[in-house]
């Protein structure tokens, strides 16, 4: 197959793009603002949507007429750190080796908003029927704030697009699913004495072990009872990724902190996973622990809680989009996306982008120049559909 033209200056862009140090701890400002004035300078209608966190900001920007719903195109602005991660090449510089592009977020997934920066002045020049709304988000790798705020403001536009394609790396499948990604912490409060007299003391760190093995134990039952065979792992999962706590291997711990994650099935609540959790302490640990002393406690506290893509809802949008990606089977996948937001302000949202998740959020993380090919195509393809308003997207 031979290569869209716009390639080579798709590649410039991406360049100019992981030059941005776009980590989520840092601002997103320098980037959403050259990305604003590239498109302004193509008479695009840009809207930036600054956070009330300062140094992080969203953007949105429509090709085509103002009042139509229009088709979303979608990319987070952040990248994941790349400390301690052990590179071939400058993280933040371009580079390319044997057909493939070196760069964090090059993949993950600022290789999509290159291709759509570059579809961009020709569906400037287009007449669209069907308008193209841009969006750059903040945050994703974090707490998605960033779609969130995105998403408040659209479900309350007077027109919102009726659909999204986020372009997160699934090597150009269409995606109509996606598990939530919940994440929790637990904190324990034991109580402090000489470990030789252990049995009147209550450490914090046998109970957070406790804990852990309920949460193994927990996985084992959801495995049990909740199947869908689309998914890779096809069971909602509980994770312990973190724990701290104690000061000294002769003093029973007073304190032990615990991260753990939930990542649902679609149509699973976190919550009710996590009120399973909230259930054994209050009923089974915390009496044990009170009954030593009464200053004990076990809390847990919802960090982030972010729903997933639902396949009921976006069936219509992956058949429209699947011949224009040459998708032959829609797939799911567990890790966490943005899509599940866009859902729930009612914009229907599938995931389809070029790079590969394996090799995101990694050391020498990369995307194929052929999958960037294969997204302009597919941004050409939709591009042309839009023009000629032929494309059923409800
Ligand atoms: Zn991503």
């Amino acid at each position: 197959m031979s290569l869209p033209d716009t390639l080579p200056r798709t590649i410039g862009t991406l360049r100019r793009l992981v030059a941005f140090d776009t980590v989520s701890s840092r601002s997103n400002v320098a980037l959403i603002d050259w990305v604003a004035n590239r498109l302004d300078d193509l008479g695009v209608h840009v809207f930036v949507q600054h956070s009330a966190q300062p140094g992080k900001a969203n953007l949105f920007a429509t090709i085509g007429p103002q009042d139509l719903p229009g088709v979303m195109l979608s990319g987070h602005s952040d990248v994941v750190p790349v400390t301690g991660q052990d590179w071939a090449s400058d993280p933040f510089e371009l580079t390319e080796r044997n057909g493939r592009l070196y760069g964090r977020g090059s993949a993950d997934m600022k290789g999509f908003i290159a291709c759509c920066l570059e579809t961009a002045p020709r569906l400037a020049a287009a007449r669209l029927r069907t308008p193209v709304h841009l969006a750059l988000s903040y945050d994703e790798e974090t707490d998605m704030g960033g779609m969130r705020q995105l998403a408040a403001h659209l479900a309350a536009a007077p027109v919102r697009p009726s659909a999204c394609v986020i372009g997160e790396p699934t090597m150009m499948q269409v995606v109509i699913a996606n598990k939530g990604a919940a994440i929790y912490r637990c904190r324990v409060r034991g109580h402090s004495v000489h470990s030789s007299l252990r049995d009147s003391g209550v450490s914090a760190v046998e109970i957070a072990a406790e804990v852990v093995a309920f949460l193994n134990a927990l996985q084992r039952r959801l495995r049990d009872t909740q199947r869908h065979d689309g998914f890779e792992f096809p069971h909602t999962s509980v994770h312990a990724g973190m724990i701290h706590g104690g000061t000294a291997h002769n003093i029973t711990a007073r304190d032990c902190e615990l991260v753990f994650e939930v990542r649902a099935l679609p149509g699973v609540a976190a919550a009710d996973v996590v009120a399973r959790v909230r259930e054994h302490c209050t009923q089974v640990l915390l009496p044990q622990m009170r009954a030593i002393s009464p200053d004990c406690d076990i809390t847990i506290e919802e960090i982030v809680d972010t729903p997933g893509l639902d396949e009921r809802g976006n069936l219509h949008l992956a058949r429209a989009m699947m011949p224009l990606c040459g998708c032959a089977q829609p797939g799911r996948v567990s890790f966490g996306t943005e899509a599940g937001i866009l859902q729930g302000a009612g914009v229907p949202t599938i995931v389809c982008g070029p790079g590969d998740i394996r090799v995101a959020h990694q050391p020498d993380e990369h995307v194929e120049i052929a999958q960037l090919g294969k997204c302009l195509d597919f941004l050409d393809r939709l591009g042309a559909r839009l023009e000629r308003g032929d494309l059923s997207l409800s």
